[in-house]
């Protein structure tokens, strides 16, 4: 049944905005929560690839490693076979020779063991970092996990919601002349998703802006349709009838 009284128009109008600041409410929690979940993803991805990074360095500093440690034996041979060949000279001459080379691989293995001593030391140090930014990533992941269990079951609740003043509104809206229903939705989208709004102390609460006397006294008498000069929204007052039956806003 359509509503053609302005009184009962605008009664529709106040009911239809208060359906529509229901679902945009709804709406605003919703999409907070999904952008908060989308956030976390975003977070846990960038700290997997820096791990995919990290897991890259190590094994480059793995390989490092073994190929010094390779090194290493090699020296070592060097020097049994020094060592064997020196037990074999006679020649004083032959002796300082090889002894002389004996010393200098003796320093490089030296040199070489501290090399790989420090080398095992890093590439501990950061297969520990590593280790311990994967527990950080794996607890952040669970938890991640269970905010996103809980909260879809609160977005199941919030889509029922919004579903359910969906049926309202459209129950609301057949109700009103289609040229009105179109109006309101431009007035809302252009203001904001508000384009019911009280007059309050003869001014538009929409816009702030104040109205001429003229304006209100419409308002309160509710003859009419009444839009905000200002900001086109639909205008309604809170009234009450004073002892004499004159009509008072609130
Ligand atoms: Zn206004």
């Amino acid at each position: 049944m359509i509503v053609t009284k302005p009184a009962d128009i605008m009664d529709v109008l106040r009911k239809l905005q208060a359906l529509d600041d229901e679902s945009r409410d709804i709406r605003v929690s919703r999409d907070a929560m999904v952008s908060s979940m989308e956030r976390l993803q975003k977070v846990l991805n960038h700290l997997d690839r820096e791990l995919v990074d990290k897991r890259d360095k190590l094994t480059e500093a793995e390989t490092w490693n073994r190929t010094k440690t390779a090194e290493l034996e090699a020296e070592r041979e060097k020097l049994a076979k020094a060592k064997a060949k020196l037990s074999g000279v006679t020649r004083s001459k032959e002796y300082v020779a090889v002894n002389k080379e004996l010393e200098t691989v003796r320093k490089t293995i030296t040199q070489r063991e501290d090399e790989i001593k420090n080398l095992d030391t890093a590439v501990n140090e950061f297969r520990d970092a590593i280790a311990r930014e994967e527990q950080k990533v794996q607890d952040l992941r669970s938890q991640a996990a269970a905010e996103e269990r809980s909260n879809r079951e609160r977005l199941a609740v919030m889509d029922a919601r919004i579903a359910e003043v969906d049926l309202r509104r459209k129950a609301i809206t057949s109700r009103l002349d289609n040229s009105i229903v179109n109006r309101y939705a431009r007035i809302a989208q252009a203001r904001g998703g508000v384009a019911v709004v009280r007059v309050l102390d003869s001014a538009c609460k929409g816009c702030n802006m104040i109205l001429q006397p003229r304006f209100v006294e419409n308002i309160l008498r509710a003859s009419s349709i009444v839009m905000c000069p200002h900001c086109s929204r639909y205008l309604y007052a809170e009234t009450t009838h004073e002892p004499d039956g004159s009509v008072a806003a609130l």
